[in-house]
């Protein structure tokens, strides 16, 4: 509790970014302060060390952080679901909308094996509409979803109910 504080802390508010009337919440205040990113890192890999996770999926960008950092730790394998057209070899894609237009993410074709158990990840989660498209897609190519995990929950936005029947856990809520 007293480090989840600690946490809170470290994450700076900006308003009007990316535009009027949204507030911002940015993690790279957290990050770059050494005992902020030991502090979210350790409270991921107790969580999810000698869970049987095959694979960490991190979402293009920030999930990537996170992401190789847990999958390090708990002796998982790290898999990015990208952002269209960055990835190399054949790819299954799922589309998503946003609040203005859609969108759509990427993972490799043969990343997993069959019925591998993975563990999601992203910096924060909002609507959820980029959690529901990883879980999708990691469904799409036959592996199963353990759980999310996010650092921040902005709570508002009930993204649960979107993720209905699926474990997600988050580190700060707003
Ligand atoms: P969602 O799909 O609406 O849940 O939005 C989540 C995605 O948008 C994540 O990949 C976040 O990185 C990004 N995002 C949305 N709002 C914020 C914010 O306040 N700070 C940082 N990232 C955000």
């Amino acid at each position: 509790i007293e480090e989840k504080e600690e946490l809170n802390k470290l994450v700076r508010s900006v308003e009007d970014f990316p535009e009027k009337g949204v507030i911002f919440r940015d993690i790279t205040t957290a990050l770059k302060d050494k005992k902020g990113l030991e502090i979210i890192i350790k409270d991921f890999t107790d969580r999810y060390k000698n869970k049987g996770i095959d694979y960490v999926v991190g979402a293009d960008a920030r999930g990537f952080i996170f992401g190789a950092a847990i999958a390090y730790n708990i002796g998982a394998g790290f898999v990015p679901a990208r952002k269209p057209g960055k990835l190399p070899a054949e790819v299954e894609s799922v589309e998503y909308s946003l609040e203005y237009g859609k969108n759509s993410i990427e993972i490799h074709k043969d990343a997993f094996e069959k019925n591998s158990k993975i563990l999601i990840v992203d910096d924060l989660l909002a609507t959820g509409g980029t959690a529901e498209a990883m879980v999708k897609l990691v469904e799409k190519l036959g592996a199963k979803v353990y759980e999310l995990a996010f650092m921040i929950e902005l709570v508002d936005l009930k993204a649960r109910d979107l993720l209905k029947g699926y474990k997600v856990y988050t580190q700060l809520k707003y």
